[in-house]
Order: C-alpha cells, then structure tokens, then sequence
C-alpha cells in the first residue's frame, strides 16, 4: 500500500501547469461533499475497534483490571474522537479566504496568463491576498494557511489551524491502539494457561465451560470459545494494520518536528521527499514568487 497516498502530492504544482478542474466551487472542511472512501473507513474502523473493546474484550479482564481499562481505553478513545471530530471540522484556509464565506465561486486557472497558481502571495483563484507559508490545495480548491498535507482520511487539509488536532489524533490513535493489542495478547495468553481467569464475572456461575459470554455485563450473549477467538484475532490483525498507517506518520512528523529547518537541503527528510515518497507539498518551496 502506498502509504503516501495520504499526501495530495504536488497540489500547486499540478494546479499552475494546466487548466484547474471545472470545479468551481471550494471545500469548507472535512464534512464537505464529496466524502472520501477512506474518511468512511477510518470511522468504519473505530467503531469496530471501541466496540469490541468495550463490549467483549475489557469485560473478560479480570475484576478491578476491567475498571482500570474502561477508564484508560474511555479516555483515549474519547479524548481521539473529540481530536479527531476537530481535525476534520475546522476550516484550515487562509484568513481571508475565510472571510469570504464561499459565497463566490472559483475561477478556472488560465495558465497562459499566470505561470503560477499564487504570485507575489496572491493566489489567482481564491483571488485574495495570502500568507507566505499559504498553498493552494487542489483537492479542496483553495488557500491553506501552514499548507502541511491533504489528509484523506479526515477528509480535509491539514493546516496551522487544525495541525495539532491531526497530531494529537495520531497519537491518541496510537495510544489506544497499543491498549487494545496489549488486552488482546493477555487475554489470548490467558486462554491458553488459564481461561479460568478470563471468567470471573458472576453471570458465569451456572455456565458450562465451553460456553463463553460476549456484550457483559447488560447484554451477555452466550456462544463458543472459537467465536471470542475469531473475533479476538479479526480485531487484533485489523489493530496491528492500524497501527501502521499513524505509527509510520507519528514517526515521519516527529522528525519533521525535530528539524530546525525542513525546507533546508540539509533536513534529511527533504531527500526522501524529493523522492515523491512523502507529503511532497510540505517542503515545496514557498507558493510566493519573490
Ligand atoms: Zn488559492
Ligand atoms: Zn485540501
């Protein structure tokens, strides 16, 4: 999977070198129609994820560790969704774009006119004056302030207003998903020296071993071992698969973080972006002709 596909690669670049898209309209923020396949799959994910945890995996803890993880695993999934919600809701876009509330539309870029989508911080199709950091993304047709990326998966550029957001939902992200993999591995540990210990709850008395309860403690539902282990290892393939898409951006922005300066040649970053590989437009030079 290419991994950088997340990246809407080289949006100004495409944008000054042919005639924009008939579209003239542009993207408030991540609810914007068109939604895209993979902002409904992420949400698709999380539902499955928060919902087995919740519902299956954490009530087979042992008592006072299931209370433990309720709060640790309510907390973070809540504190990625409140993230999360905010990623996607803000509107990323230039102040001045902003304050012409899309209430006009957009021109075609006419490339035998301007070599370049924004001159001397002008930007020819929001037709506003903008901020030297400022691109103009071409999946939601207009300015971005701190252009960082086009995130497919909120559905919405990822900017200096909502960068943080995007951050911190990739870290809470992380976090709990690393909650779910590590309940997952001691309860398929614990099946495997002692499922006794997995069967604590007092709607288990009466039950015969080789029947197990999913959706404790208000919704028990009997069925079999091999149920709650196909579930179990369902769940814990689509975490590890998760984990590698946020991991390998958490990784990718926390040395960006690190380097004084990522447009210089000497960022070592700016090689492997040149390489087409990452969030090209990040490093772009800056969209203002000087
Ligand atoms: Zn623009
Ligand atoms: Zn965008």
């Amino acid at each position: 999977m290419d991994l950088c596909s997340w990246c809407q690669r080289g949006a100004l670049r495409e944008a000054s070198r042919k005639p924009a898209s008939p579209r003239h309209w542009s993207r408030v923020n991540g609810w914007s129609w068109p939604l895209h396949t993979f902002q409904v799959v992420a949400w698709i994910i999380l539902f499955i994820l928060a919902f087995t945890n919740f519902c299956i995996f954490v009530p087979l803890l042992p008592p006072n560790w299931n209370l433990i993880m309720y709060g640790v695993t309510g907390g973070l999934f809540c504190f990625h969704f409140v993230v999360h919600l905010l990623g996607i809701s803000i509107d990323p876009a230039e102040t001045n774009v902003r304050l012409k509330k899309y209430l006009e539309s957009i021109p075609t870029f006419d490339p035998s006119k301007h070599t370049r989508v924004i001159e001397n911080q002008y930007c020819h199709l929001c037709e506003v004056v903008v901020s030297q950091k400022a691109k103009h993304c071409g999946a939601c047709n207009k300015c971005v302030s701190d252009f960082d990326h086009h995130c497919k998966w909120l559905n919405n550029c990822v900017g200096g207003r909502n960068y943080r957001y995007f951050f911190c939902s990739l870290v809470s992200a992380l976090a709990s998903l690393l909650c779910l993999i590590s309940i997952l591995l001691y309860i398929f540990i614990q099946y495997s020296v002692n499922p006794e210990v997995l069967r604590t709850h007092p709607l288990y008395e009466g039950v015969s071993k080789d029947t197990w309860l999913l959706f404790l403690p208000f919704f028990p539902v009997k069925t079999k071992a091999l149920v709650v282990l196909g579930i179990g290892v369902f769940v814990l393939l689509l975490s590890a698969l998760s984990f590698l898409l946020p991991g390998y951006l958490f990784i990718f922005h926390l040395f960006l973080s690190m380097c004084p300066d990522p447009h210089s040649s000497l960022c070592p970053l700016r090689s492997h972006m040149a390489q087409d590989k990452v969030c090209r437009p990040l490093l772009e030079t800056s969209t203002s002709d000087k």
